[in-house]
């Protein structure tokens, strides 16, 4: 059975309108997507991933010394 066709409000790209389809029904599954962001670190901590990972651990560290 052949899917609606929608065209995304998006890219512009068309995409079939499948039944269950997550997201937006006028935007294709990419652009449905969130942006993925691996939790708190990138827009935080800025670009560089080791540095957002030591400042976590320190803060982890303080919690647990405040803890017990
Ligand atoms: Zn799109």
């Amino acid at each position: 059975m052949p899917f609606p066709i929608k065209v995304c409000v998006v890219c512009g790209e068309e995409f079939e309108l499948r039944p269950g389809k997550p997201g937006f029904a006028n935007r294709c599954p990419s652009c449905s997507e969130p942006e993925q962001d691996d939790g708190l670190s990138s827009d935080t901590f800025g670009s560089d991933p080791e540095a957002a990972a030591a400042r976590r651990r320190a803060m982890r560290d303080l919690l647990y010394r405040k803890d017990s």
